[in-house]
């Protein structure tokens, strides 16, 4: 049957099959190893594990309040506190949802009208692209540029009109690693607070930083509080990515809007999963403090081989991702790289073109994840080193 119209809406053409989706199931086919999208190939904490089995096993099995168990935004509660200081009402100023994504897109839906626009850093992770095309929103966006993937105050300044009603900020950065400083953060909250702006921000790695680099949230910058919706999730910090636990914290009228969208789309998020996270979340602060200094451990593993194969590297001070640049390997073209590269050497990666707006920004690069065992880091690396150009 043919309806003469072509599927998807109009709102949603373009965006087609995830990159990771893609990548992953090329990886499933040619058996190469996936360092595309970022998911850990171990378990997180058995403790937490047994949390979500007892949580079943106790009947925690149907319909839980929509705004999330009041034992899991305590724990958030208590989380943003003992780490940043902040303090949101359990009650009316935390939402827990479906993982960040559900977060980010209840958010956009929630604060937008059509034609507003929302402004973001490019590269952006492709979620927020459609969250914004889903509410009919459009987006406009500031490019940050390698080494260090910073931005110009002035290109910021000059993306916002006086449509503009939301900037998404994602610090720690996927897929560039970067971590944006106190400074940066001081710059983008002045553009929130001068324009009168909404800040979303994403902040799922917030755990994983490295060497001195510190997370801030934007939300503890003066007068950021009260315009922030903060988002976060379970994870990535304790490495149970299936499990799609996420959450926002803002106050009391920015939290309704965004769960007046959040009760529509998913009108609920997991029951058990969400007591697990309360126990996970109260760990103590050695767990935080392993998982990052385990991390740091992989990232400079994978640097230094990807370095020894012949890539131009650019470390990452947080997340699980590392931005490397084909040129010195011969190529420039970062998706023909990646859709090769697992018949060239049993290797997954993604091209970093997909999160820009300004492919030639982004031409040449491509993400690998050390969210992964030491040895199957080893064998990854072995494997490129087959891409050396001969001397
Ligand atoms: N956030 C992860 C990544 O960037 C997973 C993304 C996804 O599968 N949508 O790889």
């Amino acid at each position: 049957m043919t309806t003469g119209r072509p599927f998807p809406s109009r709102r949603l053409h373009g965006f087609g099959t995830t990159i990771f989706a893609e990548m992953s199931a090329l990886a499933v086919q040619t058996g190469a190893i996936n360092l595309g999208q970022g998911y850990p190939d171990t378990d997180g904490p058995r403790e937490v594990a047994d949390a979500a089995v007892a949580a079943i096993r106790a009947g925690h099995n149907q319909y839980p309040p929509g705004i999330g168990i009041p034992e899991l935004r305590h724990a958030i509660a208590r989380h943003q506190a003992r780490w940043y200081d902040l303090h949101y009402e359990p009650d009316s100023e935390i939402l827990v949802t479906t993982g960040a994504t559900e977060a980010i897109a209840a958010s956009l839906l929630s604060l937008c009208d059509e034609g507003d626009e929302v402004v973001m850093f490019e590269p952006y992770f492709d979620a927020y692209a459609a969250g914004v095309a889903m509410a009919g929103a459009r987006r406009r966006v500031v490019t940050l540029r390698p080494p260090d993937y910073t931005f110009e105050p002035r290109a910021l300044a000059e993306a916002i009109s006086p449509e503009t009603r939301v900037l998404l900020l994602n610090s720690p950065h996927n897929p560039t690693g970067k971590v944006f400083s106190r400074a940066e953060l001081e710059i983008v909250a002045e553009c929130c607070r001068e324009h009168d702006l909404v800040a979303v921000t994403d902040e799922v790695y917030e755990h994983l930083t490295f060497d001195d680099a510190a997370h801030v949230p934007l939300a503890t910058l003066p007068g950021m509080r009260e315009r922030t919706v903060t988002i976060s999730s379970a994870g990535k910090t304790f490495s149970f990515t299936g499990w799609k636990i996420g959450w926002a914290c803002a106050r009391p009228a920015l939290c309704a809007a965004v769960r007046t969208a959040k009760q529509f789309l998913t009108y609920v998020s997991g029951a058990p999963f969400q007591y697990a996270i309360a126990h996970a979340l109260a760990l103590p602060d050695a767990y935080f403090r392993e998982v990052a200094v385990d991390l740091q451990a992989r990232r400079d593993r994978l640097v230094a081989g990807l370095d020894r194969a012949g890539f131009r590297v650019y470390p990452p001070k947080g997340t699980y991702f590392v931005t490397a640049d084909i040129r010195p390997l011969g190529a420039d073209d970062g998706l023909a790289f990646c859709r090769s590269l697992p018949e060239r050497c049993g290797v997954v990666a993604v091209p970093n073109a997909v999160f820009y707006d300004d492919a030639d920004a982004g031409r040449s690069l491509v993400r690998f994840t050390f969210c992964k065992r030491p040895e199957v880091l080893d064998e990854a690396i072995e494997r490129l080193l087959a891409l050396r150009p001969s001397r």
